[in-house]
């Protein structure tokens, strides 16, 4: 088990944040020790300028773009909202769908909150698979526009197949994001191959730090320059601000880190997944598993236990880190509403736990979780039980 989050925890929360990986660990700390803003002239600025070519260069390697095409930012939600910001166009279509991620919806959302009909939300089967047929419906009447599609969702794990998503939008001229957050450094991700326009994500999901990410955005792509953040001009005018010099570098390291065990790790969290499935599916054996199984990321399990309160379960199990839907909605009382775009019911959507898995992860955390979650289970169900039956 990963030391960070001590003996006798098994931590099953990789997609709300991975623990930082040590190559990442060990290059943000000899970066803080560093003085240098990388827009300076001298010679510790021009050192802090060049760890962030190679962070860029790192980052590159994993998406196998050019380092030119990347744009440092806080995380995944800013690169959310820069893409949309500028690829969306008044009286052009904005095509998501309404299991996004809040950082998708809510700018899709607010760009076209004054033109409603240019928002399209593409419907979502049982399986958690977007229609894609639909897509092909939404160009026979309009062209151009901005699709934006997630590469994996972060509630089921379920990915999108980018590839027909291309397809479909290229012949209508429109351009591709997509939100990556949860598939970069967990699967490859080529965005020559995948053919997007723009793409984000956030170090912290992939063993880098928190609050830092990136928006890749594809040279040559016909984007008219709306920032977020005007000032300084720093990343080519497109994110003012100094560069979170520690941050960059400790993506950048991790970047490099997950590039080079991208394969061995995807099968090893898989196999581990599997077991997760297997032990809880036949100790509880009317649970049910959310999302199309043989297209999902390879660390992700989403359990629906019928009738047994999630943040109950969570509660009888403090050793277990794990979430209830996803971890930027805790605290808000709203089911998810991933698992209510896939027909869920509302109590269904209340009594499921999302178990994410990550390069870390050992057996022992998954035969402790396993254990931890069938005891738990039971002990609220009986506890229910009780409370409903004769006083
Ligand atoms: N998109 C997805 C799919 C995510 O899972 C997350 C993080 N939960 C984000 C965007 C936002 O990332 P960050 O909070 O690091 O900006």
């Amino acid at each position: 088990m990963n030391g960070s989050h001590g003996a006798g925890m098994s931590y099953l929360d990789y997609n709300a944040t991975a623990p930082i990986r040590p190559e990442a660990a060990a290059a943000v700390i000899e970066a803080m020790q560093s003085v240098g803003n990388a827009s300076s002239m001298h010679q510790p600025g021009r050192q802090a300028a060049h760890r962030v070519d190679l962070a860029r260069r790192q980052l590159a390697g994993l998406l196998n773009c050019s380092p030119g095409e990347i744009i440092f930012t806080s995380g995944a939600t800013e690169a959310n909202n820069l893409a949309l910001r500028s690829a969306y166009t008044p009286g052009n279509s904005l095509v998501t769908s309404p299991a996004e991620h809040p950082a998708v919806l809510e700018t899709a959302r607010m760009v076209t909150a004054e033109r409603p009909e240019d928002l399209v939300l593409l419907q979502v089967g049982s399986d958690g698979l977007v229609d894609l047929n639909a897509l092909e419906q939404v160009f026979v009447t309009r062209s151009g526009g901005v699709v934006s599609l997630m590469g994996a969702n972060n509630e089921t794990g379920v990915l999108t197949d980018l590839r027909v998503v291309a397809k479909a939008v290229r012949e209508a001229g429109a351009l591709i994001h997509t939100d990556a957050t949860q598939i970069v450094g967990r699967l490859p991700v080529d965005v020559a191959e995948l053919d997007v326009d723009l793409l984000s994500l956030s170090a912290h999901k992939f063993g880098g730090p928190q609050g830092v990410g990136a928006l890749y955005v594809r040279r040559g792509t016909p984007l008219p320059h709306r920032p977020l953040l005007v000032g300084g001009g720093q990343e080519r005018g497109w994110r003012a601000g100094t560069l979170n010099v520690a941050g960059i570098i400790g993506l950048g390291a991790a970047a490099d880190a997950a590039r080079r065990n991208l394969g061995e790790e995807a099968e090893r969290v898989a196999a581990l997944r599997d077991r997760l499935e297997r032990l809880l599916t036949l100790a509880l054996p009317d649970c049910r598993l959310n999302g199309r199984r043989d297209q999902r990321l390879p660390g992700v399990t989403s359990i629906t236990f019928p009738g047994v309160p999630a943040d109950a379960v969570l509660a009888a199990m403090p050793d277990v880190a794990a979430s209830e839907g996803s971890a930027c909605a805790s605290g808000a009382p709203t089911p998810s509403h991933v698992l209510l775009a896939m027909g869920l019911s509302r109590e269904a959507a209340d009594s499921t736990i999302r178990f994410s898995l990550g390069y870390a992860t050992t057996d022992a955390e998954i035969e402790h979780a396993a254990q931890a979650v069938v005891r738990a289970v039971t002990q609220v169900r009986s506890s229910l039980a009780e409370a409903d039956g004769p006083r």
